[in-house]
């Protein structure tokens, strides 16, 4: 727990978020500045700064972001509409929250 670190804070229960998933290990809630209509960030528990960071020890942490990614874009069935997940790392690519974070993204119309 980094007390500075906002998703922490969400994750501590300090500061609310719109939780739509949780577990031990991790967490999922809507983004606050939805860039489609579905937008759910996918949150470690544990406090990791970026991909950077990220140990051999931390793979577990990181398959199952991506397996409860897959999981909730069935649940919101935009599994095959198609949806894109993203990890901003470092301020050159867009991160503004340094703890590790998924962004899902998709339910946009069909052409
Ligand atoms: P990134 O640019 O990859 O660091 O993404 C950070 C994301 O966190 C942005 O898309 C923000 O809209 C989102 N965000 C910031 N504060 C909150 C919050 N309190 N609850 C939910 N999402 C947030
Ligand atoms: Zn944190």
């Amino acid at each position: 727990m980094d007390g500075d670190c906002l998703f922490c804070q969400i994750i501590a229960g300090e500061r609310a978020a719109d939780i739509v998933y949780e577990d031990e290990v991790l967490l999922a809630f809507k983004d606050i500045n939805p860039h489609a209509p579905v937008h759910l960030l996918i949150v470690p528990r544990k406090h990791i700064r970026s991909v950077n960071e990220i140990t051999p020890e931390d793979g577990p942490i990181v398959a199952a972001m991506i397996m409860r990614a897959r999981t909730l874009a069935q649940e919101l069935h935009v599994d095959r509409s198609g949806y894109k997940l993203q990890i901003n790392v470092e301020r050159g690519a867009g991160q503004v929250i340094f703890h590790l974070h998924m962004h899902l993204v998709g339910g946009w119309r069909r052409q």
